[in-house]
């Protein structure tokens, strides 16, 4: 078996090893007969529905193809409610009759599947008697191969529906909204007169990935991070990001090896993985992709963090995707940079140069401006989780107020929009360096501004409020279906105003009209300013922009009948598998919080105490003897009353959060609030006694490994 990496240190060239275990369509092409080829090509380009004769011969290249590189088993691979992926192998074999086998895979092995849907939540989608789920090939995903060093499994991505048909997955919604906008976006270029020669418009997605990696040592002795993601206890050590010394710094040389192995397992899968640094925080890194359409960014990005964590181990690092797994340092985010584009490969918000004069680039601009206006409580509680509520609006994420950030120059445009005349685009100039060495720079437009939860950059939005360890598709189909309505919206007034034969002139001056009244609307979602500010804050609450600090008030923000009806309406999801999606959410919010609750108890319990226990001995024996010995030791003396008065408090709140966390309510909207105003103080309280008895507890006698060992170990 050929691994990325070569024992005998010669590593396989990139351009060879890009997309080598992939059943890409180079290789299909080599695989397939023509026609064979050219028909699913036609499925995977422009969405055409796939005639089950086809199948079979796929599936019997696909097979031997797989066999020749090693493989004995084949999966479909999905995306349950769970937000992660799940899979189950079945080899390839069947026996011969004679005493052998032969190694088989049908077209019908390869179109459908039935894993036992009744362990995967629904959301009440369906009952456990009725427990039947199918997975379904999704051909605009490539199939490809899993190689650990003894087994190759082909994995082949899919759909996974129910047996009345609903989706109980993520990837489903997000091809029926890709379709959606597709439809909508086709409208406009078709009153513009640019829809020659494009069949279809994609969503594209480039999702950049934080993470930390950590000694693995270090991981597994520490039950809170191993259990829930991150660190339930910790004091804050001296160090932590105080200097800015750590980002963008030098790689540690581990990282860097470990970074590489990914790299090369991704660019393998056919993952055009491109940027690497440090982050803000110690021990927390970046990886970002090279864009692509957003199914398949998507998968990829599902594959990216699985990648992380299998690879982490050889290096003796443990990669951690958790939101907030340090109090004290920055969390992790995803930043979904987002666009749409032609399937001629146009980039629909790319502004050009004389962007004033780029009426069609305003019309997409502006729609997903009025889109994210509307429909923020969407854009919000499409991205809440237990996780995320540590970042969001705590001056190292993005804030909950959903707003858009433009830059100067785009700002500069909708501003004479207004006004009903366009006259000039800004432009950056020149950066002259001072030094006549260096070369002259070209300046952007605008400056950036990292506070913003959905900014413009240059020819993208970028949706930064995303957490580190979601899956990207969902918040996708949220921007497609918002952004789908809006087209909609938008399409349906300018072919109003346009009448049967547009002129250009008429168009031009139609979309002015139509655009000024937009921006009038929706300016209030538009702010360039501070995002963490407190005046920001204010000024957002008198625009009258919706503030979901939490996310116990986004997900019942979400549950607004005109929601649904909005996913209805694009076909996205039907309003049972639109209202499945939240009771999953607060499924898991419950869910993730009582565990993390209980991992507390039980490491305050059978860790922490028993060490803070030996420590109080120590003291009181130190004491005893001294006097014993006739010193006086008063301070010592003290410092006993004390500590034991500490750790009083901390059993106190041990036998609160206890209390707490037994409470039920079979309601899952009010037992999430319960958790929220009650477990969750509860929670911070004992962390409190606790991170303060660490400070004083001998270090020989502290069972968990600290910050300091975790951030800065390399
Ligand atoms: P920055 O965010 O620092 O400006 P880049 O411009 O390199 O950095 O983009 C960051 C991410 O945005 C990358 O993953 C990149 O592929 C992605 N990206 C760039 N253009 C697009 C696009 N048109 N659609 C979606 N993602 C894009
Ligand atoms: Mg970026």
């Amino acid at each position: 078996m050929t691994s990325p990496v070569a024992s005998n240190g010669h590593l396989e060239p990139v351009d060879t090893l890009y997309s080598r275990d992939v059943f890409s369509p180079a290789v299909m092409r080599q695989r397939l007969p023509k026609d064979v080829y050219k028909r699913l090509l036609r499925t995977i380009d422009r969405g055409e529905s796939l005639d089950p004769g086809v199948a079979d011969i796929v599936a019997a290249a696909m097979k031997d193809w797989a066999i020749e590189n090693g493989a004995t088993h084949y999966t479909h691979w999905f995306q349950p409610l769970t937000g992660s992926t799940a899979e189950k192998h079945d080899s390839l074999i069947t026996p011969d009759g004679q005493g052998g086998v032969i190694l088989n895979f049908s077209g019908s092995d390869l179109v459908q599947g039935e894993p036992d849907a009744s362990s995967f939540p629904s959301g009440g989608l369906r009952a456990t008697f009725e427990a039947r789920g199918y997975t379904a090939w999704d051909a605009t995903s490539p199939a490809f191969l899993h190689r650990i060093p003894n087994a190759v499994t082909l994995v082949i991505p899919t759909g996974f529906v129910s047996w009345t048909g609903e989706a109980l997955d993520t990837k489903i919604p997000l091809l029926r909204s890709v379709e959606a906008l597709s439809h909508q976006a086709l409208r406009i270029l078709r009153i513009f007169g640019t829809d020659t020669g494009v069949g279809r418009v994609y969503t594209t997605v480039g999702p950049e990935q934080e993470y930390f990696l950590i000694d693995r040592e270090l991981f597994w002795k520490r039950p809170d991070l191993v259990v829930t993601g991150r660190t339930l206890f910790g004091a804050k050590p001296p160090k932590g990001q105080q200097l800015e010394d750590h980002y963008f710094g030098s790689i540690p040389q581990r990282v860097l090896a470990c970074m590489a192995e990914v790299e090369r397992e991704l660019w393998a899968l056919g993952v055009p993985v491109k940027t690497r640094h440090n982050e803000v925080a110690p021990a927390q890194y970046e990886i970002a992709p090279i864009f692509e359409v957003s199914q398949l960014g998507s998968d990829h990005q599902m594959l990216t963090m699985e990648v992380l964590r299998r690879v982490a181990p050889r290096h003796g690092l443990a990669a951690i995707l958790h939101e907030k797994p340090f109090a004290g340092v920055n969390g992790s985010g995803k930043h979904n940079n987002w666009s749409m584009s032609t399937d001629a490969g146009h980039n629909l918000l790319d502004p050009q140069d004389d962007t004033h004069t780029n009426m069609q680039f305003l019309v997409f601009l502006v729609s997903v401006i009025r889109a994210v206006d509307l429909h923020a409580e969407l854009l919000r509680g499409c991205i809440a989780s237990a996780a995320n509520d540590h970042r969001l609006g705590a001056n190292e994420a993005p804030p909950a107020i959903i707003s858009v950030f433009l830059g100067d120059m785009l700002q500069d445009i909708l501003d004479q929009v207004e006004k009903g005349q366009l006259k000039r685009t800004l432009k950056g100039g020149t950066i002259d360096l001072g030094a006549r060495t260096l070369p002259t720079l070209p300046r952007h437009s605008g400056d950036r501004n990292r506070t913003s939860p959905f900014a413009f950059t240059g020819n993208k939005f970028e949706f930064r409020a995303v957490g580190s360890s979601a899956s990207i598709a969902f918040p996708n189909t949220v921007l497609n279906t918002i952004v789908a309505e809006s087209l909609d919206y938008v399409a349906t007034e300018l072919e109003k105003a346009v009448g049967k034969s547009p002129t250009p002139a008429r168009v031009q001056a139609a979309a002015l009209a139509l655009l000024k009244k937009l921006v009038k609307q929706h300016k209030r979602v538009l702010f360039g300013g501070d995002g963490y500010s407190q005046a920001w804050h204010e000024e957002a609450e008198k625009r009258g922009l919706p503030h979901l600090r939490d996310t116990v008030d986004s997900l019942k923000a979400l549950t607004a009948a005109k929601h649904a009806a909005l996913f209805k309406k694009y076909g996205v999801l039907s309003k049972q598998e639109y209202d499945s999606r939240i009771t999953v959410a607060y499924e898991k919010y419950n869910k993730e919080l009582t565990i993390e609750a209980e991992t507390m108890i039980t490491i305050g319990r059978t860790q922490i105490l028993p060490a803070v226990l030996r420590h109080q001995t120590l003291l009181a024996q130190a004491v005893e003897s001294t006097e014993a010995a006739g010193v006086k030791c008063g301070e010592t003396s003290a410092a006993l009353g004390e500590f034991v008065n500490l750790v009083s408090r901390f059993q106190e709140a041990l036998a609160a959060l206890e209390k707490a966390v037994a409470h039920g309510d079979d309601d899952f909207a009010k037992h999430a609030a319960w958790i929220r105003d009650k477990v969750k103080p509860a929670m911070s309280t004992l962390r409190s006694y606790a991170d303060a008895l660490e400070t004083q507890v001998a270090a020989d006698l502290w069972p968990l490994p600290t910050y300091r060992q975790m951030l800065f170990l390399k």
